[in-house]
């Protein structure tokens, strides 16, 4: 049987606010190096409720969105946690690779050694609060990384870019 072809992919990864409340960021980069891919874009970022809209696009109209903004914006645990760590990963089935450590969404069906089965939980309001995010497709990680990061926030040239004016220096948008 052939094998099925690798493919370059970009996929980016978030630490939610209960990876923080947890202290699992070094756990959670360890497992991830283990899938041999490179980081090429990093930083810590405060979820406005535009930013959580725009990301969870398919969800923003369900009951539960308000219950989510607050578990994703980190504003369930209070001012010190508001924040999350969002990384951009490089490298051969990037995707597939990092879905596979973070295992299944449901945390009570996620297998137990995969990240979300391990630390993840499902709060009083019925919100999965399962400790990682990370892309799901080609065509999802590109928006994904068009939403968060800047192109010179990240280390390679991954996408098309175009320079603009702002402020009368020349800088570099999303083409
Ligand atoms: N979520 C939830 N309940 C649901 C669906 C989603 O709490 O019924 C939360 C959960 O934190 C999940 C996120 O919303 O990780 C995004 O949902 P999606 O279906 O995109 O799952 P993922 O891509 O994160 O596995
Ligand atoms: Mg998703």
């Amino acid at each position: 049987m052939s094998k099925a072809t690798k493919k370059h992919q970009y996929t980016l990864v978030i630490l939610k606010p209960d990876a923080l409340v947890k202290s699992l960021t070094g756990n959670i980069l360890t497992r991830l190096s283990e899938a041999r891919l490179r980081i090429i874009g990093a930083k810590v970022v405060r979820v406005s409720r535009e930013l959580a809209e725009k990301h969870y696009a398919h969800l923003k109209d369900e009951p539960f969105f308000d219950d989510l903004y607050n578990y994703f914006s980190g504003k369930a645990y209070g001012r010190k946690y508001e924040r999350v760590l969002a990384f951009v990963y490089e490298g051969e089935d990037a995707i597939s690779k990092v879905r596979k450590i973070a295992g299944a969404t449901n945390p009570l069906e996620a297998d137990p050694i995969t990240i979300r089965g391990a630390y993840g939980r499902i709060n009083k309001k019925g919100i999965m609060e399962n400790v990682i995010h990370c892309s799901d497709s080609e065509e999802s990680a590109k928006d994904e990384i068009h939403l968060w990061f800047d192109p010179d926030e990240i280390i390679e040239a991954i996408y098309p870019t175009k320079k603009v004016i702002r402020n009368k220096c020349e800088v570099l948008e999303w083409a």
